[in-house]
């Protein structure tokens, strides 16, 4: 297969472009490195350093992708509160480039949505059915983002799929980055720093390993389109997260709790049914395991 990966130098992009190498397809990237590493591509891939916010359409026209998976996002909640049109410009714009593009070169496109930003609240896990109610402009950008895929399946037969993420975590999470709870304790922890709680620490979030989160992407080449949660069904605690970290860190330094943040969802967690039922997918690495995989990479 002919993969094109936006996003490819970035945590869940360049693992994803690991998984395809293995497979034995050709990747190309695009990528404008504004928070992805040049040292995350693997050597057998192609990076072309470009903006999704520019028209793709001469590349995409050369390379001719069978698939194109966009994960190339302003991916942090906080920054899009604060520059709402900055972060359309990417999510918004930036996908639509990429749709078109595609289009035009014959391509399918696999979108990295968010659960967590778009549904808003929930009381149970939410199912892709459930009413979207994102609390801050990503969301509001990936659920637009998601809109136009669905449309330009509608209208120009594209075999478009989009998936939900949950909080993704894993090797290659950065740990000083302002989102990416997992990366923030275990990066503390490794340099002897004492890890921050917001609020009581019982917000609840649905964490999954990014090799699961890689394995569902692939999975969704197979079918013809649809919008899926990527997740695992489960709500850990901060609390309970921070537990697991120490135990796998081997340290007994305490956390220190800070004022709950404004906005802050209480629970988030993602009802992954119709991945299991669609895609033949489901999560195979526990909580514990993937923290302990994180932990070997954090302090490699
Ligand atoms: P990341 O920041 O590591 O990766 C995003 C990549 O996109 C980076 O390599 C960055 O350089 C690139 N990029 C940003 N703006 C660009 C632009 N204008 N043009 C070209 N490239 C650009 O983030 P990630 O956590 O790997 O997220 C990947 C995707 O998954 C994103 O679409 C994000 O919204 C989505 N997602 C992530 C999570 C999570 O928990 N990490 C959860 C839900 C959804």
């Amino acid at each position: 297969m002919r993969a094109l990966v936006t996003g490819g130098a970035g945590f869940i992009g360049s693992n994803l472009v690991d998984a395809l190498i293995e497979r034995g397809d050709s990747v190309e990237i695009v990528d404008n490195l504004s928070s992805g590493k040049r040292e995350n591509v693997n050597a057998r891939a192609r990076l072309h350093v470009l903006d999704v916010r520019e028209p793709l359409d001469d590349l995409f026209a050369e390379l001719r992708p069978d698939v194109c998976f966009h994960l190339a996002a302003q991916a942090d909640v906080r920054v899009s509160v604060e520059r709402p049109d900055y972060d359309a410009e990417v999510n918004v714009i930036g996908t639509v480039r990429v749709l078109e593009a595609a289009r035009i070169a014959g391509s399918r496109v696999v979108f990295a949505s968010t659960g967590g930003a778009i549904y808003g609240e929930c009381s149970e896990p939410a199912a892709e059915a459930d009413e979207c109610r994102p609390l801050a402009p990503y969301g509001a950008a990936k659920l637009a983002g998601e809109g136009y895929l669905l449309t330009y399946q509608r209208l120009r037969g594209m075999k478009n799929v989009v998936l939900r993420f949950g909080n993704v975590f894993g090797p290659r999470q950065d740990p000083h980055g302002e989102a990416g709870v997992v990366a923030i304790f275990l990066g503390r922890l490794r340099d002897g720093e004492t890890c921050r709680i917001f609020g009581d620490g019982r917000q609840e979030r649905d964490y999954v390993y990014v090799g699961d989160v890689v394995r569902a992407t692939l999975a969704a080449i197979e079918v013809a389109g649809g919008v899926f949660n990527v997740g695992t069904s489960r709500a850990t605690s901060v609390l309970e997260l921070y537990e697991l970290c120490r135990r796998v860190a081997g340290s007994e330094t305490a956390a220190e709790l800070a004022p709950a943040r404004p906005g802050e969802l209480q629970r988030s967690v993602l009802n992954i049914g119709k991945a299991e039922e669609e895609l033949g997918w489901r999560p195979q690495t526990g909580l514990e395991e993937g923290l302990r995989q994180t932990w070997n990479w954090i302090r490699a």
